[in-house]
């Protein structure tokens, strides 16, 4: 094998194991935005939106209850910040990272704002609409601009929503004792 071959093969594996700490690093910030909104008594969910030069344009809680809307969830809110922040409903070369697998509002929102991209972190089973309960991003029709990866942080962003719960079932059980 040639020098030159070697160094060829060692780059792409750094290349990729770079982009992974960035979306880790991103990720860590959408987690940032979910540790507030448990704060404000909301099931942890977060997001955190670049633009295509790597920009941070928008991040974003779950606020369902506080705002009395079903449509706060996290990556809405922050698509409505970077949407209104850049004045375009589309915001193309744009990659959101949220803590937990999207739900099929949410995946359809983001197709509209034609994202180049999704980067989730722990899957839902109960609504997560890219492979969980469905899966849209399949659908070549309805998605020809997003790509979706999940499993960033996973376990990280799981324990996160699993600690919630945890606590609020203790609250519940001492509250009735
Ligand atoms: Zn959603």
């Amino acid at each position: 094998m040639s020098a030159e071959n070697t160094s060829g093969a060692a780059a792409l594996p750094d290349a990729v194991a770079a982009a992974s700490l960035t979306d880790a690093a991103r990720m860590r910030r959408a987690m940032a935005q979910a540790a507030e909104a448990a704060a404000r008594g909301e099931v942890p969910v977060g997001a955190l939106i670049v633009d295509a030069e790597g920009n941070e344009i928008a991040v974003g809680g779950n606020r369902v209850i506080g705002d009395s809307d079903p449509s706060a969830h996290a990556e809405i809110v922050a698509l409505r910040l970077a949407a209104a922040g850049v004045g375009n409903y589309r915001l193309p070369g744009a990659t959101l990272y949220v803590t937990l697998e999207p739900c099929a509002m949410c995946m359809g929102a983001m197709m509209h704002a034609r994202l180049a991209r999704v980067v989730f972190g722990a899957t839902d089973p109960k609504t997560g609409a890219c492979g969980s309960v469905l899966d849209l991003s399949a659908y070549k029709v309805l998605n020809h601009h997003t790509a979706v990866q999940g499993g960033v942080l996973a376990q990280e962003c799981g324990e996160q929503l699993r600690a919630f719960f945890r606590e609020r079932r203790l609250l519940k059980k001492t509250q009735q004792e």
